[in-house]
């Protein structure tokens, strides 16, 4: 087992006016080991989407460290930064957002590689759009098209395919099925786990609720209101969960059968998400936790791993 990715204590704040602080990300740790899927979990506004991009470097960090391969994001050279973002490509939630409407197929997926001057003849370079396009299940036919002709479905593999394009070794997926038809995200989630096997990729696979990250992660953390919660493989995660905001999570996933569904004890979360501009003291949680205690409202609970391998942040745990 090898460490590609630590995350340390990770803050990015956001000065937002009149004195104020958004605290989008506020000290967050993990380790994301090569070859894995590490599925980041939690509600829109918990800060999930900020910390992928403070990883990948779009963002400054405020406090903590970002290292990949043992560097400094943060602190990388120029050159060293080209490589880094060579190595680490993002997938975008809203493929029709992040893909160039007057580009065709074959100018959106070579574009990376042409920046790179990867390949010297235009021949070569189609050659390998090709290639890629037959990588997520299209194929060159697709290569004269513009992403308005395709479905969302599709158009998520055109975007794969471009991020696939600088061989990474690292991908950050921000929500990348949500936008897509329930049938549908099955199919870009089997088509992730084989390129992941193809070409031996790491994921960090960002997801706002339980329900599919399950099928690909390997180790899940669920994220609230700038912190983490809770970490711990994703069988661990769904059969012994111990955070009360990770159960609210897991009682929220229907499920298709009506006679286990009836039967189900839903944990719905009083009141409404907080701001992170004034988030509550003590366990960011409490406002919204049936099990809140007296020292809750006092202290903030610490990241502790309860049993090999599995954290969680809650005064229950001790
Ligand atoms: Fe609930 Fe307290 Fe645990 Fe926070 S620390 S999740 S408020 S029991
Ligand atoms: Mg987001």
């Amino acid at each position: 087992e090898k460490v590609l990715l630590s995350v340390e204590n990770l803050k990015r704040h956001f000065e937002i006016g009149h004195g104020e602080t958004l605290k989008a990300v506020d000290g967050i740790s993990f380790d994301i080991v090569r070859g894995e899927t590490f599925g980041l979990v939690g509600e829109s506004g918990c800060g999930k989407s900020t910390a992928g991009r403070t990883i990948l470097g779009l963002y400054n960090k405020t406090e903590g460290n970002v290292l990949f391969e043992g560097r400094s994001v943060h602190e990388m050279t120029d050159k060293e930064r080209k490589v880094y973002l060579k190595k680490v490509q993002m997938i975008f939630q809203d493929p029709y957002a992040s893909l160039n409407p007057r580009s065709t197929v074959l100018e959106i997926i070579a574009e990376p590689m042409e920046v790179h001057k990867l390949y010297k003849s235009k021949e070569a370079l189609k050659n390998k759009v090709y290639e890629l396009l037959e990588d997520v299940g299209l194929n060159r036919d697709h290569a004269n098209r513009y992403p308005h002709e395709f479905s969302g479905g599709q158009r998520q593999r055109i975007g794969i395919a471009r991020a696939l394009a600088l061989d990474p070794e690292f991908i950050i997926a921000d929500e990348p099925i949500s936008a897509l038809d329930v049938s549908v995200q099955a199919q870009v989630v089997k088509l992730l786990q084989r390129l992941q096997k193809e070409k031996g990729l790491t994921y960090l696979f960002i997801a706002h609720d339980l329900s599919m990250v399950k099928y690909i992660s390997d180790r899940i953390g669920v994220m609230y209101l700038g912190h983490m919660v809770e970490l711990t493989t994703s069988k661990q995660l769904y059969e012994n969960p111990l955070h009360p905001y990770t159960k609210a999570l897991l009682s929220a996933i229907p499920i298709p059968d009506p006679d286990i569904e009836e039967s189900r004890q839903r944990i719905l979360l009083q009141g409404e998400l907080p701001s992170p501009i004034n988030p509550p003291s003590g366990c960011v949680f409490r406002t919204r936790c049936a099990s809140a205690m007296s020292i809750c409202t006092e202290e903030k609970p610490a990241w502790k791993e309860q049993v090999s391998g599995h954290f969680v942040a809650c005064h229950l745990y001790k």
